[in-house]
């Protein structure tokens, strides 16, 4: 419902509600105005149903028991908020105190519905039980009203002035939504008690268990109390029973008025996560973090999304629920080097786009729904739309907004989706599991890519370099054993059939780059020295893929994979290793999706592995060697290993590991994934320099690494900060080769 609708409609409900107060009574105005204000209510969240059913299907309801755990650990547990201690307690305090007083003000609408006629006229009190154990349950929930009330209404009004004065960044631009809450909550609890003071000072019981509501009485109208009170208040002296009895009246009315307002706000409002967050984490996704779905390139016609109904109703619940607390700019590494992308924003556009074109929507996909039923043909979603989401609109510069944000609210521009790195950082900061953002902006990838050619020019060369030369850097395939010349690697296609423990694959930076050639030295280095049996693919080995899907070329990453497939049905190998978290990733989840099922390590890991077996030794170094450690991506966040590493680093006497602020779970992306790596950085600040920076805030000259792309942008880093020949960038590979004991 529009919002000018929905004033008219509460204008009438107030004039009704005025009309049935005058001619039957308050207890039915009350009445009438709670089922009203509920009704509309209903009829809003109804819509939002049912525009959050425009999108696609998707089966999300395995593992119900599990679910709910989610939910409940997540939701009422804060269990996302509280790795931020402070902040979580806040959010704490906020949910649980909005939970007992929306208790409150559910009975004091029943006491008013039913006063004069139920209890001795005083009307219906929830959770009054009869008798002394009755009493005392009623004082305690009195209490409790009392204290979330008075802490709730400073609570609030510190949060305001923050976000006048000491506004943290996160929290910028000002958001008038935000505030709107925070008011109505003050001025929600200051209604509280006019209502509950002057109900004190009109004789209502009160005690222990009403200590603030009396305060609230005292000072503004005088009690004449056991507790020794004086009739009369300090501040406005004395004042006639009618006139407290009109207080009370105006604070029983306002109060109500704002409670019931809130009710209808709240759809409008980013505080409809109050509502959206349970369902959001009940039904998130178990599908390993940032996999992009498969397409059917069989049956179908249309790759990739561009328009707001292709995406499944998940990703829509998504923009309902969430929070708008921009712990996702926070993070993201393109918003913080002043690019147009804020995952916070392509949230907030998937929800606009979908209210923007809802009159076209919504009867089309009524009608696709009958047709189905039916088994008729399904009739195409409208072309003529109020909103495309993809728009490609020239944006000057003196329009960017704050830390140069596009001004296309619902919709997503293409300097936007390009300059995502599927970090994935966005996902693990998210309080309500919104872990759609690097993927939805894939699948608007994927559009342009397969169905309208219209892609990074750079990229050209890049996919014709993976379809032709087998990799990205369209090096000759027949390069691919250069970088073991003289090492005695051997080959899988020399075993004669045997079966080797470790496929080690290589990787294309691996293979073709000459500094990532050195990590793979050190590696075969490590292995030899602990009698490894393991065998390289050589020439034999192509891309698997990875960077072509990222960017959304999914079709050449199908022909990679297939490629890959008939590779590996070649030779016999237990498990895999390698140094590329790329390749990792890959080969552990979404090979799945093609069936194949591989047992795959990275080589952090078996490095960890051979230490920890005794495998290797490692002497100590000869100075003490400060160094820290940049977590890549698709390590960390995608697959969880911070530890191996770590361990590693730890068994070298000498090694003092100093950890940057954002590492771990909450480190900050290089600048090459999804697919950055090739393209150009016209856009803000480079990613790779500040990571550098960050890194040599530790006060080391050594970054340790685990990746070949992270290897390249920072060494880029260094040299970006003319630090080249004093701050080296070296692979966990080549610091345990380095002190291999021989
Ligand atoms: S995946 Fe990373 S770069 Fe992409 S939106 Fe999320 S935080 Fe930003
Ligand atoms: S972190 Fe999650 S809830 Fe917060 S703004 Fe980002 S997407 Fe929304």
């Amino acid at each position: 419902m529009p919002l000018r609708k929905l004033a008219l409609v509460t204008l009438i409900a107030l004039l009704l509600t005025v009309a049935i107060g005058w001619l039957i009574g308050t207890p039915a105005a009350v009445a009438f105005l709670f089922v009203a204000a509920f009704g509309i209510a209903v009829w809003n969240f109804a819509r939002l149903v049912r525009l959050i059913a425009i999108g696609e299907s998707e089966s999300l309801l395995d593992l119900v028991v599990y679910r709910v755990e989610a939910g409940i650990a997540y939701v009422f547990g804060e269990k996302k908020l509280l790795e931020d201690f402070w902040a979580g307690a806040m959010h704490l305090f906020f949910l649980y105190g909005f939970i007992t007083l929306s208790v409150g003000h559910f009975e004091l609408v029943l006491r008013e519905v039913t006063a004069g006629w139920v209890d001795g006229g005083i009307g219906f009190h929830l959770l009054k039980p009869t008798g002394s154990f009755g009493a005392l349950v009623y004082r305690l929930f009195l209490l409790s009203q009392d204290y979330a009330a008075i802490l709730i209404v400073p609570v609030s009004l510190i949060a305001l002035v923050r976000r006048w004065v000491h506004r943290p960044v996160r929290l910028s631009p000002r958001s008038q939504d935000a505030e709107n809450i925070l008011w109505f909550i003050v001025v929600l609890y200051a209604t509280f008690f006019l209502l509950n003071g002057a109900e004190v000072a009109l004789g209502d019981d009160y005690g222990w268990y009403r200590p603030w509501s009396y305060w609230a009485g005292y000072l503004l109208f005088g009690v004449s109390d056991q507790w020794g009170g004086v009739a009369g208040s300090p501040l406005f002296g004395p004042a006639a029973r009618d006139t407290v009895a009109l207080w009370r009246e105006i604070g029983l009315w306002s109060h109500l008025l704002i409670f019931f307002s809130f009710l209808n706000y709240l759809p409008y409002s980013k505080h409809l996560h109050l509502i959206a967050a349970f369902p959001n984490i009940f039904l998130r996704r178990f599908t390993p973090r940032g996999q992009p779905q498969l397409l059917d390139f069989e049956n179908s016609e249309v790759f990739g999304k561009s328009r707001i109904e292709q995406y499944s109703f998940k990703t829509l619940l998504d923009s309902f629920a969430c929070t708008e607390c921009a712990r996702c700019n926070d993070v993201c590494p393109a918003h913080l080097s002043h690019k147009p992308l804020k995952p916070k924003k392509v949230v907030h556009d998937l929800k606009l786009n979908l209210y923007r074109n809802e009159h076209a929507l919504l009867p089309w996909k009524a009608a696709w729904r009958a047709a189905k039923r039916s088994g008729a043909e399904l009739p195409p979603a409208p072309e003529q739309r109020p909103a495309e989401l993809i728009t490609r609109e020239e944006i000057a510069k003196e329009r960017y907004g704050f830390m140069g944000q596009y001004p296309t609210d619902g919709q997503v521009h293409v300097d936007e989706l390009w300059s995502c790195t599927t970090c994935a950082a966005c996902v693990e900061a998210c309080p309500v599991l919104i872990e759609s953002v690097p993927v939805s902006l894939i699948d608007l990838r994927r559009h342009l890519v397969m169905m309208e050619s219209d892609f990074p020019s750079e990229l050209t060369a890049c996919f014709k370099g993976m379809e032709v030369q087998g990799n990205p850097w369209a090096i000759g395939g027949d390069k691919r054993e250069e970088w073991c010349a003289g090492l005695d690697v051997p080959l899988l296609r020399d075993q004669g059939g045997r079966e080797v423990e470790y496929l080690f694959w290589v990787g294309c930076a691996g293979a073709t780059d000459d500094r990532a050639k050195k990590i793979q030295q050190a590696l075969v280095k490590i292995l030899k020295a602990a009698q490894v049996d393991f065998a390289i693919l050589g020439n034999e080995e192509r891309c698997n893929g990875d960077p072509a899907r990222r960017m959304g070329n999914e079709y050449l990453y199908l022909q990679m994979v297939e490629a890959v497939r008939e590779i590996f049905a070649k030779y016999k190998f237990k498990k895999i290793v390698t140094a590329c978290p790329h390749c990792y990733n890959a080969f552990k989840h979404d090979y799945r999706q093609f069936g194949m099922e591989l047992d795959v390590i990275h080589h952090s890991e078996l490095i960890w592995q051979l230490i920890d077996h005794k495998r290797i030794a490692l002497r100590a170094t000869d100075a003490p060697w400060p160094l820290t450690f940049h977590d890549p991506c698709y390590l960390g966040r995608y697959n969880g290993i911070y530890q191996p590493p770590r361990s590693a680093l730890g068994r070298i006497g000498g090694v003092e590991l100093r950890e940057m602020e954002r590492h771990g779970k909450k480190s900050y992306c290089c600048g090459a994934g999804g697919g950055r790596m090739w393209m150009e950085e016209h856009l803000g600040e480079r990613i790779n320099n500040e990571r550098t920076k960050q890194a040599l805030a530790t006060g080391v000259k050594t970054i340790c690494v685990a990746c070949p792309f992270c290897m390249t942008m920072l060494t880029d880093g260094t040299k970006a900060l003319d630090l080249e020949d004093e701050v080296k960038v070296l692979d966990l590979a080549e610091v345990v080769a380095r002190q291999l004991q021989a």
